[in-house]
C-alpha cells in the first residue's frame, strides 16, 4: 500500500490538519520524511521527545521490557511502575502517584481527586474549580472546560459545572472569585498553549496564599513544563511554591504515552479503592520507557544543559530579530521558548512555521502570534546552529515576500 498525505483526508476524522510531509524516521534532533528530506526538530513532538528521537536509553528500555511483559492491567502491579513511582516520589514534594496515559487523564484524575477531597472533608458546597483564561489542560470534557479557551469546550452540550476562570498573572481577578466554596485552583506554572507566559513571583506566591486562606487545593498542570523542560526537574521547583497535586505527561514518557498525577498521602487517601482507574495506566512498557527517560533527564548535566541551550535559543532569536524586526518579545523558561510576532505580522505564526518547515526545520505555534520552540533537552549545539540558520531563511522568505 502506498501511504500518502492524501490518504489522511480519506480515512481520518478531520479534526487535524497535519503538514504535507510524512516523517518516517528520526535520530536525535533530526527527522527524515518519505522523500528523505531532512529536518531539524525544534518541536519535539510538542514538548514530548525530551531526549530526541530513538535515544539509545529509551530504545534499550523499550526493547528490554518489550521482551519481558507488556501489559497486566491494574489487577496486578508491576516492577517498572513501582520503580518509576518511587523515583517520582523521592525527587518531588509528592508521596503518592497515580499513573494515566496522557496529560488530560492526569489532569482529570487531579480534578476528580480535588472534588472528592472537598466532598469528604468539607461537604457538598465546596465544588468550585478556578482556572485561568488561555490555560490549557487537555481535551476530556472536564479538562477542556477547566481550560481557558471556551472555543474548545463549546458545542458539546452541557458542560461540567462550577468552573470559573480568572486572569493569569492577575491576583485581583483570582481574589474576586475565590472563597471557602473553592475546591481547587488549577494552573500551568508557565502557560504553554496560551502563548508561553511565565507567572510573576508575586502572582504564583499569591495564588498559593489565597488557596491556603480558603482551604482550596492548588493543582499544577506540569504536563508541558515538567520533566526538565524549564531546566528544573519540575517548574514548581524554580518558583519556590509547592502544589498539592501535580500532573505530568508529555516529556515523562519521552515519546511513549504516559501521564502521572502526583500528590500527598493525606490527599491520596480520598481516592479509595474503586473511585478511579484506567486499564492501561501504569502499564509496564510505558513505565519502563518513562523510567529510562526520567533517569536520563534527572541529572545535573542535562538540567544545566537546558539552561545553557535556553540562552543560545534566545540569543539566536534576538539576532534574527535584529536583522528582520519580526518579534516584539522573546520569552520562556528553559527549552519552552516563545517568540511573539510584532504588529506587522500579527496572526501569522502559522506562516512562519510553514516557511521554516520548507527550509527544513520543525517548530510549533502557541496561538496565532507566538512561534514556539520545544526541542529535545539534549539537542546538540550544532543542530541548534543549523536549525536556526534554516529558521532564519524561513523568516527572510516571509519578510522579503
Ligand atoms: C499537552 C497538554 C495537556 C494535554 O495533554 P494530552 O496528553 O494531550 O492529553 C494538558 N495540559 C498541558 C499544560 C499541556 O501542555
Amino acid at each position: 500500500m502506498t501511504v500518502t498525505r492524501a490518504l489522511f483526508d480519506d480515512v481520518m476524522v478531520p479534526n487535524y490538519s497535519p503538514a504535507a510531509v510524512i516523517p518516517v524516521r528520526g535520530e536525535g534532533s533530526r527527522v527524515w520524511d518519505q522523500e528523505n528530506k531532512e529536518y531539524i526538530d525544534f518541536a519535539g513532538g510538542i514538548a514530548v521527545n525530551c531526549l530526541g528521537h530513538c535515544h539509545p536509553a529509551l530504545v534499550g528500555a523499550l526493547k528490554e521490557q518489550g521482551e519481558k511483559i507488556w501489559h497486566l492491567s491494574n489487577v496486578m502491579t508491576n516492577e517498572p511502575a513501582l520503580r518509576l513511582a518511587k523515583k517520582l516520589v523521592d525527587s518531588t514534594f509528592a508521596e503518592k502517584v497515580y499513573f494515566a496515559n496522557s496529560g488530560a487523564e492526569a489532569n482529570e484524575a487531579a480534578l476528580k481527586l480535588a472534588r472528592r477531597w472537598a466532598l469528604d472533608v468539607h461537604g457538598e458546597q465546596k465544588t468550585q474549580i478556578i482556572s485561568f483564561k488561555k490555560g490549557f489542560h487537555g481535551r476530556t470534557f472536564f479538562t477542556v472546560t477547566v481550560g481557558g479557551q471556551p472555543a474548545y469546550s463549546d458545542g458539546f452540550g452541557p458542560k461540567p459545572g462550577d468552573i470559573v476562570h480568572a486572569e493569569y498573572n492577575n491576583l485581583d481577578s483570582l481574589k474576586e472569585l475565590i472563597s471557602d466554596k473553592t475546591c481547587a485552583v488549577m494552573l500551568e506554572p508557565i502557560q504553554g498553549e496560551g502563548g508561553i507566559v511565565p507567572p510573576t513571583k508575586e502572582f504564583i506566591e499569591g495564588v498559593r496564599q489565597l488557596c491556603d486562606e480558603n482551604n482550596a487545593l492548588l493543582i499544577f498542570d506540569e504536563v508541558q513544563s515538567g520533566v526538565g523542560r524549564t531546566g528544573e526537574l519540575f517548574a514548581y521547583m524554580g518558583l519556590g511554591v509547592n502544589p498539592d497535586i501535580l500532573a505530568s505527561a508529555k516529556a515523562l514518557g519521552g515519546g511513549f504515552p504516559i501521564g502521572a498525577m502526583l500528590t500527598t498521602t493525606e490527599l491520596a487517601k480520598h481516592l479509595k479503592i474503586g473511585t478511579h482507574g484506567s486499564t492501561y495506566g501504569g502499564n509496564p512498557l510505558a513505565c519502563a520507557v518513562a523510567e529510562a527517560a526520567f533517569d536520563t533527564v534527572n541529572t545535573k548535566e542535562v538540567l544545566d544543559g537546558v539552561k545553557e541551550r535556553e540562552a543560545i535559543f534566545k540569543n539566536k532569536l534576538a539576532e534574527i530579530n535584529d536583522k528582520y524586526d519580526v518579534f516584539k518579545d522573546i520569552r520562556g523558561q528553559g527549552l519552552l521558548v516563545g517568540a511573539e510576532l510584532n504588529d506587522k505580522y500579527t496572526g501569522r505564526a502559522k506562516d512562519f512555521l510553514s516557511a521554516a518547515l520548507d527550509q527544513g526545520v520543525m517548530s510549533l505555534v502557541a496561538g496565532a502570534n507566538v512561534i514556539r520552540f520545544t526541542p529535545s533537552l539534549v539537542i546538540p549545539m550544532a543542530d541548534i546552529e543549523e536549525g536556526m540558520a534554516r529558521f532564519e531563511k524561513g523568516v527572510a522568505n516571509i519578510v522579503n515576500a
